[in-house]
């Protein structure tokens, strides 16, 4: 029988170098594997599960591999069955489904019942996490909190829970709101109210499991002696709690296989202890710990680059990540007039890429995608979301943007009028809105409230321009009613004030009108614009569950840790997004934005473009001071080669189609075209610069500028 190695040399042309074997060869015993990124810590995690059970005979049920997130154990599923075809499955799953098990079976056998609180219970929760700590917030500081409050106190309650911080010592942390605290621990009492029954978070999975295993020396025995075998992926965003419940578990044989990059750690903010790592070796004394920092992944510029900014950051272990590679081409760093100029960029290149399941779009926030999503989708370029945000379509202002466009088709109707009135910035009170609603008048809205209502004078000549304003939005393109709406009609204004009032922030809330109108300018009538909003929540949803096969794909930067592309961008890299505003205050936080730059750009192999614009509805923007950082590095007279600074939109990158169609007028209806994309297809429509074509069971419409000057689509002859 051939030796493992030379198999697999011939089987997957992958031949490991002697850290990696040795990390593979090495089963028995901790083992902390410490890597750079692209180093093949994953490649060699799952290489030493095939050793085990093809070597060792190991029954692959007895192995268990503990992955970050349920999109990475999908990811290794898939690339354990390619490695090892032949081989049963083995379970790699999350943390927190390994923890639920355990907790279940827990308060299982001690006869508590209990309830889920978050993660989308499909209308079965009793309950729901949010609305519970709004309603502790409102109690204990006597006013309503506003999302982001929300945000930062439930993830203040998780990072302490999964620090293990003792209950008592609660009350004297300093949260990211005043009486956090104290929040927390009502928000704990309320959970266990009911006698025999609790509501559980996600984090009290880890908690409940943890101490199971600490307590129930018979449950402890029971899941210890289901595996022989753990291994954890990623493990510098791995909590206390976390390799606490990995401790309970491989306490009797030890056979532990930690994979980190502590320069990839980017989840303390949510309680990871990349730390813990440090001090691996005083909770198992005879752990062997291995180096690797030969980057197979990413060019010669790209490794050279990174390697040196990672450096910047204090806190860290020394690495000297280097590569054999090739160079490739330079970084590409461009700094682009607005978001739209940065968009048509983006898609003019990914309109010339082949094989777009190579290529990634990377954003700091989620709220960065819709636009490209509109974009995508419009030019029919197909992409994947794994954690897509579908937020956006449900938020109130675009809520409330539908319900001004509603009542132009009908100013009669009181029930939508009532909805927006107040958001008009007419200073209208809460009781001149019932005293209205509850009077039988009839009629246009805005003559009947003046009528019913005592208003001052300045209120009644608004509400009168009002109605003029209204009268004439009928015949208007959605994106001018939208304009209308922010400015005539002092939506925008109402906005600023109740910002103010509620905390939210402005420039979130202004971004999503932004958006709106953006998508609201390409298109002609109020029905179209709502019918694409319908239609962009559908594909946002397909793009998640259900992507094309050879789709772009949309990531925020957290989302996209452990991936590989060959072409990379990343967009928004503008002062205030990353490093966000709190970040900049704080050194620890600044560093931890460092890293999540550095995982970003850690994720392109070839080609890696960051990408950032000048100005913003008339606003100037400034560049990240990451971006400045790399343009610093590459500056340096060392081995790197310069970034290209200006520009030319690469059309060359894939050369173009000689066949291609050119001239408009051979693109009629009925003709049969062939895209390099989606294949055969015949054109169904040509609607002004638009042009719609039936692929199979796919209708895409298209842009005929852009069909035409990248040629896009062939004539095919029957
Ligand atoms: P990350 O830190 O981003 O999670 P990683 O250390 O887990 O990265 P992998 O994803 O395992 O790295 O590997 C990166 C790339 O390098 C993959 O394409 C993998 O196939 C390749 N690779 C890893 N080891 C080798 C090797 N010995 N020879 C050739 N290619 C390798
Ligand atoms: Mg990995």
């Amino acid at each position: 029988m051939t030796d493992f190695f030379e198999r697999k040399k011939q089987q997957l042309n992958i031949v490991l170098n002697d850290v990696q074997k040795k990390a593979v060869l090495q089963t028995e015993g901790p083992l902390l594997l410490l890597a750079c990124p692209g180093s093949g810590k994953t490649t060699t995690m799952i290489m030493r599960i095939g050793y085990l059970i093809e070597e060792k005979h190991v029954d692959p049920k007895r192995i268990k591999a503990i992955t970050f997130s349920r999109a990475s154990a999908r990811d290794m599923t898939e690339r354990f069955s390619r490695f090892f075809p032949d081989s049963e499955p083995v379970d790699f799953s999350t943390i927190h489904s390994l923890a639920f098990t355990i907790a279940r079976s827990y308060l299982t056998a001690s006869g508590t019942t209990f309830d889920l609180i978050e993660g989308g219970g499909k209308g079965r929760q009793p309950v729901n996490k949010a609305f519970l700590l709004k309603g502790i917030y409102k109690e204990v500081l006597k006013e309503d909190c506003t999302d982001d409050e929300l945000a930062s106190l439930s993830t203040f309650i998780s990072s302490i829970k999964n620090r293990m911080v003792p209950l008592e010592q609660w009350e004297a942390l300093k949260g990211p709101v005043d009486k956090a605290g104290r929040m927390a621990r009502k928000y704990e009492q309320y959970k266990s109210r009911t006698p025999g029954h609790l509501l559980l978070d996600f984090d009290d999975m880890l908690t409940i499991a943890e101490q199971a295993l600490r307590d129930d020396e018979q449950l402890s025995e029971r899941f210890r002696n289901l595996y022989d075998y753990l291994l954890t992926d990623e493990s510098q965003d791995t909590s206390l709690v976390q390799h606490k419940i990995v401790e309970h578990l491989v306490a009797h044989h030890g056979n532990l296989c930690v994979v980190a990059d502590d320069d990839q750690s980017i989840y303390t903010w949510r309680g990871a202890e990349p730390d813990y790592l440090l001090d691996f070796k005083k909770v198992y004394p005879d752990a062997q710990v291995l180096m690797m920092e030969r980057n197979y992944r990413s060019s010669k510029e790209i490794v050279e680059l990174t390697s040196n900014f990672i450096k910047r950051n204090q806190k860290r272990y020394p690495k000297d990540m280097h590569t054999e590679n090739e160079a490739m081409v330079p970084i590409y760093i461009r700094q682009l007039d607005n978001p739209k100029s940065q968009l048509d960029y983006v898609t003019y290149e990914l309109l010339g890429e082949t094989n777009l399941n190579e290529v990634a779009i990377l954003f700091r926030n989620n709220s960065s995608s819709t636009m490209y999503v509109n974009e995508l989708h419009r030019r029919g370029i197909p992409f994947y979301m794994k954690d897509a945000d579908d937020k956006f379509f449900s938020h109130w202002i675009v809520e409330d943007i539908l319900n001004f466009m509603r009542l132009s088709f009908n100013t009669e109707r009181k029930d939508i009028f009532a909805k927006i009135v107040m958001k008009m910035n007419l200073f209208i009170s809460r009781s001149m809105l019932t005293q209205f609603e509850n009077t039988a008048t009839t009629g246009n809205v805005f003559d009947a409230f003046i009528q019913t209502v005592d208003l001052k004078d300045s209120q009644v000549a608004k509400m009168k321009d009002y109605k003029k304003g209204y009268a004439v939005i009928p015949d208007m393109r959605p994106g001018r009613v939208i304009q209308l709406i922010r400015n005539d009609l002092g939506y925008e204004a109402a906005l600023k004030s109740r910002a103010e009032k509620f905390g939210y922030r402005i420039d979130h809330l202004l971004s999503i009108l932004d958006t709106l109108e953006g998508i609201a300018s390409q298109l002609r009538t109020m029905v179209e614009f709502a019918t694409r909003l319908k239609e962009l929540e559908q594909a946002v949803q397909n793009a998640k569950f259900n992507p094309a096969e050879n789709a772009v794909t949309l990531s925020t930067l957290h989302s996209a840790k452990g991936l590989e592309f060959r072409r990379v961008f990343m967009i928004d890299l503008l002062k205030g997004m990353i490093p966000s505003e709190e970040d900049e205050n704080d050194a620890a936080m600044l560093e931890e934005a460092r890293r999540l730059f550095y995982v970003g750009m850690t994720r392109a192999k070839e080609r890696l473009e960051l990408l950032s614009y000048g100005q913003d509805e008339g606003k100037p923007k400034e560049d990240s001071r990451f971006l400045n950082e790399v343009r610093g590095l590459l500056l340096k007279p060392s081995k790197v080669s310069n970034a290209q600074t200006s520009v030319k939109v690469s059309k060359a990158a894939v050369p173009l189609n000689p066949d291609g169609i050119q001239r408009r007028e051979d693109l009629t209806v009925g003709t049969i075209v062939k895209h390099r994309v989606f294949g055969q297809g015949e054109i169904t429509v040509r609607d002004g610069n638009e042009i719609h074509i039936q692929f199979g069971e796919i209708d895409k419409r298209l842009d005929l500028e852009t069909v035409l000057s990248l040629r896009l689509l062939e004539k095919v002859s029957i």
